[in-house]
């Protein structure tokens, strides 16, 4: 019997393959990656510096380990390079394997900032724990960091290494932090509680140019020709589904690699779910949605085809300095911010136009205690439906 197979081996992968276990402890499984396949919290890379982490006590399971509890074959350091579906084959360059049934979950990939200049491959992304190791080494020379982009990502990194001791920068072209997250109040405060530590904002800003200056650091140049010198940049202005397998081999993809709620492609007995899926319209870069889908995955691969319902996921902000917590509206929902603030505690409730239903909040400082009460007023994100 051929294996059941999963391409990836970050939470989401691992995760599928744990609930899997579960329910069927003697099918083969293989799982590949690309990288070192330990098992790890990605979440945890952007607030380890600080707290003086390294790479090595960031994993929680080595590989051989995953191997053993997971009875599974791990093929590390192992590029997939192309998909078979009509054949239930994949190919690592030359060599063919054949699954009974394969799992996507192949992550994202940040997106690279579009600036000139001959050191823009010196840009850093942190988004797998070697990119980690390696801005570690890198921050060894460093004592100014700077960031592109002022999401999730770069407000936590900005947070971390300022904490960690750096002189941080970030540059971005939304007028406030989080501007695809929260109202502007919110974003307002985390930039001025940053400020006051030190952070220094360049918002509204776009980089031009990035040149090598001496002692091995670099000068960007922005937009409207402000310059600004470095040890050390990090792009974090977002990421970008992994698709570039599924779209040669013919699936249908958009943003991410289309399934329905079932986690299926358009291809049989291939299924994606993770940083690369698209379901039902929704790419969720987040653990939650996963864990969600590979509870719901596993089912469906030992034939209790299974639905995979969303409820309403909040997220924690990982900037200490500025506790934040976000349950960030559907985007396709019509409403307004309500917004309450006592210091830097705000309450931000965000209803649907002309009616009391609530659809998202944001809670900054001491209003986080309250979550729970708001959580329990969200409708799920998506619903349970008949089969
Ligand atoms: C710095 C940072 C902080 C974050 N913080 C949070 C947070 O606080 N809360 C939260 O909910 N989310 C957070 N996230 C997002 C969250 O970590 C991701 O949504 C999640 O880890 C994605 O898991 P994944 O398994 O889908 O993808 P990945 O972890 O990217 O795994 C992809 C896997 O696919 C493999 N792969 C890809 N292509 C191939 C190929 N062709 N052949 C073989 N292997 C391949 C890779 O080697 C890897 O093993 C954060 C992300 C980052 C980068």
């Amino acid at each position: 019997m051929h294996p059941i197979t999963i391409i990836g081996t970050g939470l989401a992968g691992y995760t599928v393959a744990r609930e899997l276990r579960k329910l069927d402890p003697n099918c083969p499984l293989r799982l590949i990656t690309a990288d070192e396949g330990h098992f790890y919290s990605k979440p945890m890379l952007s607030n380890a510096f600080s707290q003086h982490k390294t790479p090595e006590m960031l994993i929680t399971t080595p590989v051989e380990q995953m191997a053993e509890q997971l009875q599974a074959e791990i093929l590390t350091h192992t590029l997939v390079t192309q998909l078979e579906p009509q054949w239930h084959r994949l190919k690592i360059n030359e060599k063919s394997l054949t699954y009974s049934q394969l799992v996507l979950a192949c992550g994202a990939k940040p997106i690279v900032t579009p600036c000139t200049g001959t050191v823009t491959e010196k840009i850093l992304f942190v988004n797998s724990l070697s990119e980690y190791r390696y801005l570690r080494t890198a921050l060894q020379k460093a004592k100014h960091v700077t960031i592109i982009g002022a999401g999730l990502i770069g407000c936590e990194f900005a947070n971390d290494l300022q904490e960690g001791g750096f002189s941080v920068t970030i540059i971005s072209n939304a007028t406030y932090p989080l501007n695809r997250l929260v109202p502007t109040s919110v974003g307002q405060l985390l930039q001025q509680v940053l400020q006051e530590r030190g952070v220094t904002w360049l918002l509204g800003k776009t980089v031009k140019h990035i040149a090598p200056i001496a002692s091995a650091r670099y000068q960007l140049t922005l937009v409207d020709n402000q310059t600004v010198a470095t040890d050390i940049v990090i792009s974090a202005i977002g990421l970008r589904p992994q698709v570039k397998l599924a779209t040669a081999a013919g699936l249908t993809v958009k943003e991410g690699i289309v399934v329905n709620r079932y986690l299926q492609t358009n291809m049989p007995d291939v299924y994606a779910l993770g940083d690369c899926a698209q379901i039902e319209g929704l790419v969720l870069l987040y653990v939650m949605p996963l864990m969600n889908a590979a509870r719901a995955l596993a089912k469906t691969l030992v034939g209790q085809t299974t639905a995979v319902t969303y409820p309403a996921m909040p997220i924690v902000v990982k900037t200490p300095a500025c506790p934040i917590v976000i349950s960030p509206p559907p985007k396709t929902v019509d409403g307004q911010w309500h917004i309450e603030t006592q210091g830097q505690d705000i309450r931000g409730l965000f209803y649907i136009t002309n009616t009391q239903q609530l659809a998202g909040f944001v809670l900054t400082g001491k209003m986080i205690t309250e979550k729970m009460t708001w959580l329990k007023q969200l409708p799920p994100l998506l619903k349970a439906h008949c089969h």
